[in-house]
């Protein structure tokens, strides 16, 4: 055993308790694993778990894992940069992106899936609170952008995903999720479909399931440390 089991427990208690203490069914808050940099004997042990939801940021050590762990029914989420010249991979191998923000993206993820699988599950990145940054839709694009992605054959959408700057204060880490649940409801008023808040990482997890996040994003408090990273 490499340890990965007990952090496991932890964590699903603790998001089961955030979930109980904002009026909300546990059932609802999905714990996608941010396996990146971890080797895949720990992801190995934790799908002996139960663990079913898998997230990489980098495309090549991604698919080695993909293919490397092709025996167990695992679900694979992109949660980086995805550049153009690397959509096909990732169309072909991933079950889910969650980080499209241009529709020429989105286009090319929906042509390069093939046929025989189901449509790549997707939610759009959105720039809530961080003029600098360079990824992630302006709010004001994303209902069209929505509208847009949701008409694509090869894709189905499935929601909206923040990455906000770290803040330390929980009210202060609860506002960028509002903002993103706000926008996910005025793009469900316009019409448009879509079940998924992706938003909460190990240091402001509680605030997003707070505002209602689906799915969080936990590495740290899982894998421990990623390489080159101390503490
Ligand atoms: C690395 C990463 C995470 C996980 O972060 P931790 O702080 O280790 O929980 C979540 N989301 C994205 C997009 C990441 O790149």
């Amino acid at each position: 055993m490499i340890g990965v089991t007990e952090n496991l427990r932890i964590v699903s208690d603790l998001l089961h308790s955030a979930a109980t203490e904002a009026g909300r069914d546990p059932a609802g808050v999905r714990l996608l694993a941010v396996s990146k940099k971890q080797p895949v004997e720990k992801i190995r042990e934790m799908a002996a778990c139960g663990q079913r939801d898998f997230g990489e940021n980098f495309v090549q050590e991604g698919v080695a894992k993909i293919e490397a762990l092709a025996d167990l029914d695992l679900t694979w989420h992109f949660i980086g940069h995805l550049q153009s010249n690397k959509t096909r991979i990732v169309a072909e191998y991933f079950d889910w992106v969650h980080t499209i923000d241009k529709l020429k993206t989105a286009r090319r993820l929906s042509q390069q899936r093939p046929d025989d699988l189901p449509p790549l599950n997707v939610c759009l990145q959105v720039n809530v609170d961080d003029e600098d940054s360079k990824s992630g839709a302006s709010p004001a694009a994303v209902p069209e952008l929505a509208a847009a992605c949701a008409e694509l054959p090869g894709l189905r959408l499935r929601g909206l995903m923040c990455l906000p700057a770290i803040r330390d204060d929980f009210e202060d880490q609860r506002r960028p999720f509002a903002q993103l649940r706000e926008l996910r409801d005025r793009v469900r008023q316009a019409g448009v479909e879509m079940d998924t808040l992706s938003m909460g990482m190990t240091a402001d997890y509680r605030a997003a399931i707070f505002e209602y996040a689906t799915i969080v994003r936990i590495g740290t408090a899982l894998f421990g440390a990623r390489n080159g990273k101390a503490g």
